[in-house]
């Protein structure tokens, strides 16, 4: 495997970058280099023009409205590349307000704003804000995935679209259907904020997995020692499933 390269495109970090989500970049390089693989990693601003020709793994972190609505209209503007990236098997990750942008619209304020309309949802708005720890059962993951949400938005799910998971503890999309995220070809939108890869190797794997098997037509990774990571993703999810936490 050794000097194989995973090119991961960073989109707006200087606008999305809630939470610690740009520290899903630092684990995504991590666990390639701990592999002796090469992260290429390429951090896009706003006033760069995004090309999805040479990228394996793309990431959107989540904001504020906005900071969503500027990155949004940026981002239209690639709509056609973006969703020829994603029809040929490109993997794409994003949170919340990363995530939000994926679908036909979502609410900023009143004013209904259009999305990328990669993924068949949308998104408007509920009081209160959805906050607090999270804890979701996934495919995606054998541990479940655990993080921290913040969204005022609802997204609704078109009823062929694949939700992330099923909610165990929190909220999800919607606070109302029980379901989070979504897990469409290679693209994975979530809620989860924070600690998404640090604390959920297993889903950062079958990410850095996918993007291989698209480049190299071989997503085998090597295991790696995940103690630490499995501890912190266990501690987190006993103190969320066993009741000691409120939601
Ligand atoms: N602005 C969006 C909302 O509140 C997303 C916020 C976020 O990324 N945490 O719904």
């Amino acid at each position: 495997m050794s000097g194989k390269s995973v090119r991961i495109a960073h989109l707006y970090p200087e606008l999305l970058n809630l939470y610690g989500d740009s520290g899903n970049i630092i684990t995504l390089a991590k666990r390639l280099e701990w592999r002796g693989l090469i992260p290429e990693i390429a951090e896009v601003s706003i006033d760069d023009t995004p090309s999805f020709k040479e990228v394996d793994l793309v990431f959107i972190g989540g904001g504020s409205d906005r900071e969503q609505r500027i990155v949004c209209e940026k981002l239209l503007a690639q709509k056609a590349e973006l969703a020829a990236y994603v029809a040929d098997g490109g993997v794409l990750l994003a949170v919340c307000g990363g995530y939000q942008l994926l679908g036909h619209s979502y609410l900023m304020g009143d004013e209904k704003v259009e999305g990328l309309g990669l993924v068949d949802f949308y998104t408007d708005r509920g009081d209160p804000r959805l906050i607090g720890n999270i804890a979701i059962e996934s495919d995606l993951s054998p541990q479940p995935i655990v993080g921290y949400e913040n969204h005022g938005g609802r997204t609704h799910l078109g009823a062929g679209v694949r939700p992330l998971g099923r909610v165990l503890f929190g909220h999800g999309n919607d606070g109302t259907t029980g379901y989070e995220g979504c897990w469409q070809d290679n693209v994975v939108g979530t809620y989860i904020h924070g600690p998404l890869l640090p604390k959920n190797p297993g889903v950062a794997d079958a990410l850095l997995s996918a993007a291989l098997e698209r480049r190299y037509g071989d997503g085998t990774l090597e295991p790696l020692d995940d103690s630490v990571e499995l501890a912190a993703n266990q501690v987190m999810a006993d103190r969320l499933l066993s009741g000691e936490e409120k939601e």
